[in-house]
């Protein structure tokens, strides 16, 4: 084969730039468009809810040790949601208050043809 492989510098192939679609930066993000930050946060929201299948964590983990996994994340980050309860609070926070503008037109007395 005369091909040679293609440079692998710092980038992964499963990473590239764009806006996190959690917190809106711009940063490198993974496959399912999350900033590392975020992604490692949903990732541990993923073990709390026991959404063995979505995390990249536990699909290495053998079953018997996942629900280990699951109790040291809640020890070391909490027990509460991280990233799915803000995502879910945010779609309820939509909507700006009080479309509506009354003006008060001012009445000038003494004005009127006569
Ligand atoms: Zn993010």
């Amino acid at each position: 084969m005369l091909e040679s492989d293609p440079p692998m510098d710092e980038f992964d192939a499963q990473e590239f730039l764009g806006f996190c679609v959690a917190c809106d930066s711009y940063d490198r993000i993974d496959s399912t468009g999350h900033c590392g930050e975020c992604a490692s946060k949903l990732e541990r929201d993923l073990i709390r809810q026991r959404d063995w299948d979505y995390s990249w964590t536990a699909y290495g983990t053998p079953p018997e040790l996942r629900e280990k996994l699951r109790a040291e994340v809640i020890a070391r980050h909490g027990a509460p949601l991280e990233l799915l309860l803000e995502t879910t609070a945010d779609r309820k926070r939509r909507g700006r208050g009080g479309g509506r503008r009354r003006r008060k037109r001012k009445r000038r007395p003494g004005h009127g043809k006569k």
